[in-house]
């Protein structure tokens, strides 16, 4: 493709896609497709010969569309957030069309130090000093794996430089909460510590936020015997309820023992962008590590993750390989992001950033977060209002979670009934929300927090709600 049959088939593209977006509500939220239904509608065999674009956007509209969950559909409310900001949509696209790759600071200076800029913006934006210094990771998952590496390390006096974790004499160890996202024990596991050595602490009720004391408990249960207080990892809105670890109190115990703290931002970092919600990580410059996503609510399109470290030279110490066709000159005056984390290559993601920011600007979209917790609220006192509902947690953040208990529907009939009203909200392809279990019992969770969900559209949701429940509770 020549670059001018590239601009005749990218107007054509960025046409589909605006036209796309514009209607988007006019479509089911949820794939109405059973498993095996794309791929059917492709052929087996590669593709011979020469398509045109016409030919492409017809497929979309024929098979991509139908087979996809419309993550940016105002009517979405489930999991979490997914937004993918047309303003960063360009700098994906600018990204993308540069074609420059990451390997060291001289295979692109600009890829680096734009990133270093950008994502020190993003520090500024959120209230925390400058003792932090960040990068962008895929995704909070890749970032909690690069902490527990880290933390094992300092665990362990660097025994990746000799016979690794084997040959340590004490074991390190991880705590965390239930309430933690499985992305923590997946780290935890992969780093090597091994499931026998990931605690999980006790959560407060109500609240779900970690239990101090019974954080202490255990790490001085295993200093009695003989392993190593590793790693705390800290939430900050957990995936559940959105429920806080107290980081102060966190970052205390862990002193106490010399264990890193990551704190896991994940969903909850985009509210940083509000100074009025920063009291939920009060404490949080007392941790070794933090992660957000702006990928999530804040809307710069996937892959998105931030990661902050305040001591950069250990985790370059664990994380660095430098071998010799890499070496130049510059090496010593810039940073080599391929020495904070996994990948070798990396693309130019901080565009992403810097045009959301530039293009969208942060008081819009500071805007639309305040908008989407007082939806929130006022979901909150809908539910608190009616006869028969309940809320299952405290409304920290933009997730309102819910249960439609009519009189007399108790233990599996109360089960089955959640079940059956989420899905009658699903199956319509009006909106999406999300079951999940909490104690062992089914609840739905309203993530609010789509760019395009005004008012009037959790208003239509609390409508279909009490609408599918009313239905499925009837003999
Ligand atoms: C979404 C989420 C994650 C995982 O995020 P990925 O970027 O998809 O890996 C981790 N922790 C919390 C609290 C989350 O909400």
């Amino acid at each position: 493709m020549t670059p001018d049959e590239f601009r005749q088939a990218g107007h054509q593209l960025i046409d589909w896609i605006a036209d796309y977006r514009r209607q988007i509500e006019s479509r089911p939220v949820k794939a109405q497709v059973k498993p095996g239904e794309v791929a059917a509608a492709l052929p087996a065999e590669p593709p011979a010969g020469l398509a045109t674009i016409d030919d492409l956007l017809a497929d979309l509209d024929r098979v991509v569309v139908p087979g996809a969950f419309l993550a940016q559909h105002p009517m979405h409310y489930g999991w979490f957030p997914s937004n993918a900001s047309l303003a960063s949509v360009l700098g994906d696209i600018a990204s993308s069309g540069l074609g420059t790759f990451g390997i060291s600071w001289e295979s692109c200076p600009a890829l680096t130090e734009v990133e270093e800029v950008v994502v020190d913006w993003l520090r500024q934006l959120t209230g925390l000093s400058d003792a932090w210094h960040g990068t962008i990771h895929d995704t909070a998952s890749t970032a909690c794996l690069v902490a527990l590496l880290a933390a094992r390390e300092r665990a362990t006096d660097h025994s990746q430089a000799r016979g690794g974790l084997s040959t340590h004499g004490s074991a390190p160890v991880v705590y965390a909460t239930a309430q933690s996202h499985s992305s923590v024990r997946k780290a935890a596991l992969l780093a090597g510590y091994g499931s026998d050595h990931l605690r999980i602490v006790a959560d407060v009720p109500v609240t779900r936020a970690l239990d101090v004391a019974d954080l202490r408990r255990a790490m001085a249960a295993d200093v009695a015997a003989g392993r190593t207080p590793a790693a705390v990892v800290a939430t900050v809105g957990t995936t559940g309820t959105t429920a806080v670890d107290p980081i102060t109190e966190v970052v205390a115990a862990a002193a106490e023992h010399g264990a890193w703290v990551h704190v896991d931002a994940a969903m909850a970092g985009s509210a940083m962008l509000l100074e009025e919600y920063r009291p939920l990580w009060e404490g949080v410059e007392g941790a070794d590590s933090l992660s957000w996503n702006p990928h999530k609510w804040m809307g710069t399109i996937l892959d998105t993750s931030l990661f902050f470290v305040r001591d950069v030279q250990h985790l370059v110490r664990v994380m660095s390989t430098n071998p010799s066709y890499l070496q130049s000159n510059a090496d010593g005056e810039v940073v080599q992001y391929r020495d904070w984390g996994i990948p070798l290559g990396r693309r130019f993601r901080a565009l992403k950033l810097w045009f959301h920011l530039r293009l969208d600007g942060v008081d819009a979209i500071r805007d639309r977060i305040r908008r989407d917790l007082a939806n929130a609220n006022w979901l909150e006192e809908q539910v608190t209002a009616a006869p028969d509902w309940e809320l299952v947690a405290p409304v920290t953040l933009q997730t309102v979670c819910v249960r439609h208990r009519p009189a007399g529907v108790t233990g599996d009939a109360l089960e089955a009934h959640t079940a059956a009203w989420c899905d009658a909200v699903n199956d319509s392809g009006r909106a999406y929300v999300t079951r999940s279990q909490l104690d062992g019992s089914w609840m739905v969770r309203v993530s609010i927090g789509v760019e395009q969900t005004e008012r009037h559209h959790v208003e239509a949701l609390w409508e279909l709600m009490q609408q599918a429940a009313a239905k499925t509770a009837a003999p």
